[in-house]
């Protein structure tokens, strides 16, 4: 397979059909070049905006070899696409990112030791495999239960109060439906804070300035820039995503949570929660206030083109349309100081990521 970059009029095949594969076709659209997108039959939006579409079911080696054989490049827009899926792909045609941090970050327990293995702080974890490992964790007090696969924005999570007792381990591993889990250590962070940032195929990396997260029943309601946060923590963060993507020999963009923690009482005060393995929901402001959005970064670094500069020329706050918040989308379209996104989702469901709001908020200033 040839390193060559993929030049205006090819093709980029992109693995999911929701509104990171949207976004990243609208991307490519605007370079010249065109997707293909191959998600499994059911609501696509990302379908609407691409040249080509292939609705099949990610196991099925027949579609994914014509797939292949129609694309010049392959990403994906979520991480629970299957590795065999990915493998298959590999032998025919480049993908990026590789399959090794599509892997690591599919189980939360590989993808804690892979951190640590790197110096990088984590919570405290330890495997929960059976009801009896909840009885001996090596810490103590508050905790929280995460299913090792396939679990996001807050699902596949239970809580475990200080002082809590068998009764509320036995909740627990109950509402975990018996998965193979991590338990964390809770920790009680001052805040959370997220880095996007790319590397190219030639090593080079560049990062966006971490945005400010606030959740709401764990899934993301606001991403603000500028965070508050030191200088020196935000260069820190910066460095450690560098860091993950030497060591995974990345090609793409990556999304990276930390949680900040209080001054007082830490001398580390920055541990990585999770990293995602392609753009991610707390990087949609660079849209409106970045010359180069993280969707057409990520296009630029899988397409083996030069990365553009991601310096932020405006202060910005996204807000995540969730649900029902976006049968307001009438008021929401009337505002003049917002950018409105709706993923063209057939159905609203709770909790379900129906669009975003982006509300520039004036020139970019250092800090909050
Ligand atoms: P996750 O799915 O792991 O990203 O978790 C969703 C959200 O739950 C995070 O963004 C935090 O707000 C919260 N959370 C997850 N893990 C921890 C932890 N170990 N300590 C405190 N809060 C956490």
């Amino acid at each position: 397979m040839t390193d060559e970059p993929v030049a205006p009029g090819g093709v980029v095949g992109i693995l999911g059909g929701g509104q990171l594969g949207k976004m990243m076709a609208m991307a490519a659209a605007r370079l010249g070049l065109r997707a293909h997108i191959y998600a499994p039959p059911g609501d696509n939006p990302a379908m609407d905006v691409a040249a080509h579409a292939t609705a099949a079911a990610y196991d099925d080696l027949e579609a994914l070899a014509r797939f292949a054989q129609a694309v010049d490049v392959v990403t994906f827009e979520f991480e629970n696409i299957p590795a065999d899926a990915l493998s298959a792909l590999e032998a025919r045609v480049r993908v990026a990112p590789g399959r090794k941090a599509l892997e690591i970050s599919q189980d939360r327990l590989s993808e804690k030791r892979f951190l640590n293995e790197l110096g990088i702080a984590t919570a405290p974890y330890a495997p929960v495999d059976s009801r009896a490992d909840l009885d001996t964790l090596p810490f103590d007090g508050r905790a929280i239960l995460k299913t090792r696969r396939f679990g996001y924005d807050g699902k596949g999570q239970a809580r475990l109060a200080q002082g809590h007792g068998a009764s509320d381990r036995d909740g627990a591993w109950e509402d975990l439906g018996g998965a193979p889990a991590i338990a964390e250590g809770f920790i009680g962070f001052e805040r959370e804070i997220s880095v996007i940032a790319a590397r190219a195929v030639d090593g080079s990396i560049r990062a966006y300035e971490p945005g400010e997260n606030e959740h709401r029943a764990g899934i993301l309601h606001t991403t603000t820039l500028p965070a508050r946060l030191e200088t020196g923590l935000a260069d820190q963060a910066k460095a450690v995503t560098g860091q993950i993507l030497a060591a995974l020999d990345y090609v793409g963009v990556i999304g990276v949570e930390f949680f900040v923690l209080p001054d007082a009482e830490n001398a580390a005060r920055l541990v990585v929660n999770e990293f995602a393995p392609r753009v991610h929901n707390s990087g949609h402001w660079t849209i409106e206030a970045c010359a180069v959005s993280q969707f057409e970064q990520h296009i630029r670094a899988v397409c083996g083109w030069p990365l553009a500069d991601p310096t932020r020329h405006s202060d910005v706050r996204m807000t995540n349309l969730i649900g029902s918040d976006v049968a307001d989308w009438q008021a929401l379209a009337a505002r003049a100081d917002a950018a409105l996104h709706l993923y063209g989702k057939a159905q609203i469901r709770e909790a379900r990521k129906m669009g975003h709001l982006t509300e520039l908020l004036g020139p970019a200033r250092k800090d909050a």
